[in-house]
């Protein structure tokens, strides 16, 4: 398939409404580089079976496809109502009771969070299926808590619960994550993405426990929590990279808080050259409707000149009536604002000879008429901060290794190629990636390309090489 024009990278979960191979054919060839498998929901036979079609309609097209794994995290979750649901009406009384004291009652909700009666008091706010309903603590009678409806409303069984004013008694992985991770593991998902992150050392247990199980799947952080952005840097110190998940932190933080902190989290990430996501309800009206409404397309756009890495969609994609065109609707709102973007040359948070290669990356992109800028990288690290300038020139990144290869196909603008050989010299490097330029139609004869990677070829993070070359005649 010719490259994308879109330099944004488009994420689209995959559900019932996208799972079929048309349909995970039509999303790729629109422009899909990022398939997101969404742990809260689907059993491991289904995501099994996507994993399958999606790497095989991937082979097929030649598009690389990355798969993330989200994990769902330590969210709290109404339990079974008798009835299904339960109407709240504001003003009236409702109580809350963990799951294993609960017995069927008039106005009474069973939730899966044991430790609410000692945590809340009186004033504690909790907020029901994503902020739609919400109630008030009123008073505690252990182990229930009686609240006050302030903001009422059809509850269904298994609908979220957020308690954002509490430090919650949860691990940050619970049971099922690591059970999911290990699914997820051996299906080879290539990035994984923790949900409800409240500390660095949540991202730091994920690491050593895929430390443990030899994987090197990097880690995505999902900033949700109040707490999460508190201590934002130090969790953006352990993490790859980062999702903004505006709808957890809508409910957490409130709407009216969340342009803001999206803007101060993809800067954070643009200054350490880590890729970003900014997800959720960006086409949310796609899920109904086969066009988006106006905010929706500026809110994507906003995203975009914020210096959002990529762009999410979640239930346009998996369960709404028009993937395929919200994937497309996406694509054509990246290309319109890539024309007239401009990206402030930040400083970098640290200097090293990455960072000030890349830098001269930025100034050699701005002077001279180049086809393209190769990045040979064999752990993805040089790719990165060469993304992270936002080079006008187009961005290859050549690596011999397949994990890697699917890992940095979520990096703003990075076009991935799998070398077929190992590298052992600079020569050899520069003889692959021509090889590699002409075969794609990517650069021809007198074409002046930017050659960037390390020598020698370890995989490790050392990127110390940067040539002004030009493509020769064919040999
Ligand atoms: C979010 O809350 O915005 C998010 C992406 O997470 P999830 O879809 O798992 O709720």
């Amino acid at each position: 398939m010719p490259p994308f024009l879109h330099r944004t990278k488009v994420v689209a979960t995959i559900g019932p409404a996208s799972s079929s191979p048309e349909v995970l054919r039509q999303l790729i060839e629109a422009g899909m580089s990022v398939a997101r498998l969404n742990f809260s929901h689907g059993s491991y036979e289904d995501h099994a079976r996507t994993v399958k079609l999606i790497r095989a309609v991937s082979d097929e097209l030649d598009v690389p496809i990355t798969l993330l794994q989200d994990l769902q995290g330590p969210k709290i979750r109404v339990g079974q109502l008798p009835q299904g649901e339960i109407t709240l009406h504001k003003g009236s009384r409702l109580t809350l009771i963990p799951i294993d004291h609960f017995a069927e009652q008039p106005d009474t909700v069973p939730i899966d969070y044991p430790f609410l009666a000692e945590e809340a008091q009186p004033g504690t706010r909790v907020l029901l299926d994503d902020g739609l309903l919400e109630l008030t603590v009123s008073a505690i009678e252990a182990p229930a808590v009686l609240c006050q409806i302030v903001r009422g409303g059809v509850l269904k069984s298994r609908k979220g619960v957020n308690l954002p004013s509490l430090n919650l008694r949860l691990p940050s992985l619970t049971d099922k994550d690591k059970q999911d991770l290990d699914f997820g593991l051996a299906q080879g998902v290539d990035w994984v993405s923790l949900s409800f992150v409240r500390h660095p050392e949540d991202i730091r247990a994920l690491k050593a426990l895929l430390a443990e199980k030899g994987a090197t799947v990097p880690v995505m952080a999902k900033i949700e929590k109040p707490q999460a952005v508190a201590q934002l840097d130090a969790i953006l110190d352990e993490c790859d990279g980062v999702m903004v998940a505006r709808g957890d932190l809508g409910v957490e933080v409130n709407p009216e808080k969340v342009p803001i902190l999206q803007k101060r989290i993809i800067r954070a990430c643009n200054e350490r050259g880590l890729p970003v996501i900014t997800a959720t309800q960006m086409l949310d009206s796609m899920i109904r409707n086969p066009r988006p409404t106006r905010a929706e397309a500026s809110d994507v756009a906003n995203a975009i000149f914020d210096g959002t890495d990529a762009v999410m969609l979640s239930g346009e994609s998996a369960v709404g009536e028009f993937p395929v065109q919200a994937v497309e609707m996406l694509v054509r709102i990246a290309v319109e604002v890539e024309q007239i973007l401009e990206f402030p040359n930040l400083p970098p948070a640290e200097i090293d000879a990455t960072h000030a290669l890349s830098e001269a990356i930025n100034t050699i992109d701005q002077i001279m008429d180049l086809r393209c800028i190769a990045a040979f990288t064999t752990t993805g690290y040089t790719a990165r901060f060469a993304a992270a300038e936002r080079p006008r020139a187009p961005l290859i990144a050549l690596t011999p290794d397949l994990a890697v290869y699917r890992q940095m196909n979520l990096y703003w603008g990075v076009m991935p190629m799998l070398l077929n050989q190992p590298a052992s010299s600079i020569e050899g490097i520069i003889e692959q990636i021509e090889a590699c330029l002409r075969q794609h139609h990517l650069a021809s004869a007198g074409d002046a390309i930017l050659i960037l990677g390390g020598t020698p070829m370890q995989k490790a993070r050392g990127t110390n090489f940067l040539k002004i070359h030009t493509l020769p005649s064919e040999p």
